[in-house]
């Protein structure tokens, strides 16, 4: 099978939901037919969710001309959800997006393999964890299993990473780029190292910044400042680290510290203490900077 005709993606999260509505949109009213979307969740409460997302979403591009009502309608009707995996078994590329847990992904991975046809590619969106170690939760399936790892939010970033684990075919990784520039996205390929290559040179730059609030450098706003109008970042860092979410900044450090099993990477001490006080960032309404209530 060479042609995607339709993906699973398991997940429907803040990184499924944005995967499932960029497949969609991307490929609706396309020459060769959209790609038919399988939105899957354990969770009814966030599949309901994501499919409002979606129609919201749908209807603001309308608003703002991005699409006619018709190809909005095409690619609502071109996703379902489901909450059995197996619903989706015909599907021609699997790609998931479940919590960063290695133990839940790898269990994923096991329905995945016992799921789907031997030559759909499995992948995964993990931000942190090794493609070569989930890859061995499906053994001599490893070469088929691939990073493709989106970024928030999926339906405005451009960048895919596609991150190639030990055992990941040449096959592969070209069907992954493939798949990705049919999304509308620009895929660059990496290889497997903690961190890949855009949390290798992002946290450390999120860190510093912290270390450079703790010791008085300058206040949050104005190292935010100094960064955007210097070096001319969209957002600072500290801005930036609200956005991600101060938790996953502090797993994803976490991460390579071990990994690389270098202390430079650890967390600073800072950005650990905000995140013990429940200061996650905009997802918790406070981080380093305050945020009003979400609706
Ligand atoms: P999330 O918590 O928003 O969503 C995870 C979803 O997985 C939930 O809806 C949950 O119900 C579902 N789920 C759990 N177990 C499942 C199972 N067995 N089968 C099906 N669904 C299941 O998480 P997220 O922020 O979307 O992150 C998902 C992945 O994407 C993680 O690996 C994360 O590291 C990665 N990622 C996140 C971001 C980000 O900014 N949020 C960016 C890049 C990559």
């Amino acid at each position: 099978m060479s042609q995607v005709r339709s993906i699973a993606v398991i997940g429907a999260g803040t990184m499924g939901s944005g995967i499932a509505l960029t497949a969609a949109t991307a490929t609706a009213a396309g020459s060769r037919g959209g790609i038919k979307v399988f939105q899957i969740d354990v969770s009814a409460e966030q599949l309901q969710r994501a499919r409002t997302y979606h129609e919201k979403t749908l209807k603001r591009n309308v608003e703002k001309s991005r699409m006619t009502q018709a190809q909005a309608e095409e690619a609502m009707a071109l996703v379902s959800y489901h909450s059995d995996l197996a619903e989706a078994a015909d599907a021609d590329w699997a790609v998931e997006a479940v919590m960063e847990d290695i133990d839940l992904k790898k269990a994923v991975f096991g329905k995945m393999q016992a799921t789907f046809r031997p030559d759909v590619v499995l992948a995964t969106n993990t931000s942190s964890i090794s493609i070569t170690e989930l890859a061995a939760a499906v053994g001599a399936d490893a070469p088929r299993v691939v990073g493709m790892h989106f970024f928030n939010p999926v339906p405005v970033m451009k960048l895919v990473e596609v991150i190639k684990g030990r055992q990941t075919s040449e096959e592969t990784t070209r069907r992954t780029i493939e798949l990705a520039k049919l999304m509308g996205k620009s895929p660059v390929p990496a290889n497997d190292r903690p961190g890949f290559v855009s949390n290798r040179v992002l946290m450390p730059l999120i860190n510093e910044a912290f270390y450079a609030w703790a010791e008085g450098v300058a206040e949050p706003r104005h190292i935010d400042e100094i960064m955007t109008l210097g070096c001319n970042f969209p957002m600072g860092p500290l801005r930036l680290a609200d956005y991600i979410g101060l938790d996953v900044c502090v797993m994803i450090l976490n991460v390579m510290r071990e990994g690389f099993g270098n202390d430079k990477y650890a967390p600073c001490p800072k950005l650990v203490e905000l995140v013990e006080q429940g200061r996650l960032g905009d997802k918790s309404g406070s981080g380093v900077y305050e945020y009003p209530p979400r609706s």
